[in-house]
């Protein structure tokens, strides 16, 4: 099958952009790697499609002493190359290498995988464990939005009509910082089945345990602290957290948080 047809526009400026966005009926494209089987599928039926490409603005990186902000339009590519700061330490690089294979890193963003927030994209659980900020432009100017808020369900995010995700923005982890993330694929370059990611910052005071890959938004969960600490049980801690899941199998999601976190406190993760 092929797209139906549509009018694929290059807008000269991010303002340009938000206004023919704003007039409704038409999808913005970043790297296209999951618009594009949506579009072959007829599953997207876009009449204008507004490549941002041509917007320089989404490319900005930025490092202070506090935070890196990274451009919307940075691609996984970028950053598994260490060509944009990772305030992490590695673990950044780490996850983008890890993302599909390297055509699909090639092309596909860091915004445009917020964006799309498939349950089980590398991102969506990365940026929720780091506790990032969404920057987002519209017609009634910028807001940011804490990445819990900005994802509210599968492939559902507080994007409204006319809205464009600018950049990201990561809090640098203070000295002694740590971080683990396992995840199960089927096969290399294949979506999580399941998978963890923990954060461990003292100087910042983050204790931060994230399960991701269950069909909605990233679970953090409450109880981290004592998860980390060993006084609460990490499969009780997750199906407690998860009542509408009574029945069925949450296995492989308790052994990628154990080994999330057996990771954080090993030396790998150090940042
Ligand atoms: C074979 C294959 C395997 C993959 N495996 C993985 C994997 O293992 N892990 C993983 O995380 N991902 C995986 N992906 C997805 C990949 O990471 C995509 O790059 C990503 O999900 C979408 O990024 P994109 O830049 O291509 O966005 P696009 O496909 O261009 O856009 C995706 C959606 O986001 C919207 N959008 C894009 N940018 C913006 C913006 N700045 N503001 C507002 N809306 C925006 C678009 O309108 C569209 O609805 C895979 C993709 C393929 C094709």
């Amino acid at each position: 099958m092929k797209p139906v047809a549509f009018d694929h526009q290059f807008p000269a400026s991010l303002s340009d952009a938000i206004e023919s966005f704003g007039e409704g009926g038409a999808s913005l494209m970043a790297g296209n790697q999951s618009l594009g089987p949506m579009l072959n599928l007829r599953l997207a039926r876009p009449e204008k499609l507004i490549d941002l490409a041509s917007l320089s603005d989404l490319r900005a990186v930025e490092e202070t002493g506090t935070l890196v902000r990274l451009g919307a339009r940075i691609t996984h590519a970028e950053i598994e190359d260490g060509e944009v700061p990772d305030p992490t330490g590695g673990w950044l690089r780490e996850a983008a290498g890890h993302i599909a294979y390297r055509a699909v890193r090639n092309r596909g963003t860091i915004g445009g995988s917020l964006c799309h927030a498939d349950p089980a994209a590398d991102w969506v659980i990365v940026m929720t464990t780091l506790g990032a900020t969404t920057i987002l432009q519209g017609p009634s100017g910028e807001r940011r939005v804490p990445i819990e808020d900005f994802i509210i369900g599968p492939y559902l995010t507080v994007l409204e009509v006319g809205e464009i995700l600018t950049a990201v923005e990561i809090a640098k982890p203070g000295a002694g910082a740590r971080w683990g993330y396992w995840k199960y694929v089927r096969q290399v370059g294949d979506f999580a089945k399941a998978s963890a990611a923990v954060h461990i910052d003292p100087a910042r005071g983050v204790k931060r345990c994230v399960v991701g890959a269950l069909g909605r938004q990233p679970l953090v969960l409450a109880e981290s602290e004592a998860v980390l600490d060993g006084s609460m049980s990490v499969a009780e801690t997750i199906k407690g957290a998860l009542p509408d899941r009574s029945g069925t199998s949450l296995a492989q999601h308790v052994v990628a948080l154990e080994r999330a976190i057996a990771q954080a406190m090993s030396d790998g993760g150090a940042s």
